[in-house]
């Protein structure tokens, strides 16, 4: 039995990138088959892809470049993320289409809600790229705003290394307190950076919940869509 229908799977740049620039395969590769162990199991999976393990735009404004051009890099890093994911969800039999807020239509197709919805009905999985293709945003706004779009009951933020919110870094405070569950507001509150402010406030003016889980750990993903409880969920 699983607890959700439809779920929304952000991955960060950085799971991609296994910490690093560039990608991962190995590490690309095992997250497909949790996924497609999860889609067998009669789960819809859509997912929305970051791009930090190519480019942050503002890491290359602070370098001197201009902020929205360099926002547009940050975007189209996450497209070969995107086709890495595409390219290992097939290779465990999976079918998947890649939809982009920035048209390319020689290796995607165009973001269209409605044809997404319906993909995920025939069992295949969504995987969306490009951001919001807008400059200022970020890839947690966008997977709270696709998620709102095509229904998902929650969106399952995956995190490289972190096993949940926490009131401060546990990498820099060795006396850090994780969470099991807290509220939007405590989350905005608190200034917390696990996830962006506009995800977490768009979240809350839809009452949609976000669980913060760490993917490093195998079988996570089917964790989490099972509903047991793992990492942090922040809710109302
Ligand atoms: N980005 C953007 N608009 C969007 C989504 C992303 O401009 O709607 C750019 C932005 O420069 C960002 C980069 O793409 O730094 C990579 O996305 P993000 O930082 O969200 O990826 P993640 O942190 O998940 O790896």
């Amino acid at each position: 039995m699983t607890a959700y229908k439809r779920v929304l799977l952000k991955l960060s740049g950085e799971v991609f990138g296994g910490g690093k620039v560039g990608l991962d395969l190995d590490v690309i590769n095992s997250i497909a088959r949790e996924v497609a162990e999860v889609v067998r199991g009669g789960v819809q999976v859509a997912i929305v892809v970051g791009g930090g393990n190519f480019f942050r735009g503002a890491e290359l404004q602070q370098r001197g470049m201009e902020r929205a051009r360099a926002d547009y890099m940050g975007m189209l890093g996450t497209v070969m993320n995107c086709l890495a994911l595409q390219d290992f969800l097939e290779k465990q039999g999976v079918e998947t289409r890649v939809q982009t807020a920035i048209t390319m239509g020689q290796v995607a197709e165009p973001y269209i809600p409605r044809r997404a919805i319906r993909h995920l009905e025939k069992g295949r999985v969504v995987i969306f790229g490009a951001g919001a293709g807008m400059p200022y945003f970020s890839t947690d706004t966008v997977a709270a705003q696709r998620a709102l779009e095509i229904g998902a009951e929650v969106i399952l933020m995956g995190k490289q290394g972190t096993d949940g919110v926490y009131d401060a870094d546990p990498n820099v405070h060795a006396d850090a307190v994780k969470f099991d569950a807290l509220s939007y507001d405590e989350f905005l509150a608190r200034g917390l950076k696990v996830a962006d402010a506009t995800s977490v406030s768009l979240s809350r003016d839809n009452d949609l919940s976000m669980i913060v889980f760490n993917l490093s750990e195998e079988g996570n993903i089917a964790r989490v869509v099972q509903g047991e409880k793992i990492g942090t969920t922040v809710s109302r």
